[in-house]
């Protein structure tokens, strides 16, 4: 995880506020909500969209675009 801290020319501190870990099917990409889940599917077998043996494919979707305050400013 990034700790990555936006300061402002005001002063005040920002963080990214999300940082999605993005777990999915890696034949059709089917995306799952848990890590609970996926293991299910790993144990299952098989993708439930798409049938195929289950391979956990994982990426981090980092959004930038709503930043969560962390401290000081008026923004
Ligand atoms: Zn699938």
């Amino acid at each position: 995880m990034s700790d990555t801290v936006i300061t402002m020319p005001d002063g005040s501190k920002w963080s990214p506020s999300t940082s999605v870990d993005v777990i999915q099917c890696s034949e059709c990409g089917d995306v799952v909500d848990t890590e609970e889940e996926a293991q299910a599917y790993a144990d299952g077998g098989n993708c439930p969209h798409c049938g195929n043996p289950w391979v956990t494919k994982r990426s981090t979707t980092i959004s930038v675009t709503s930043p969560a305050k962390i401290s000081g400013g008026t923004m």
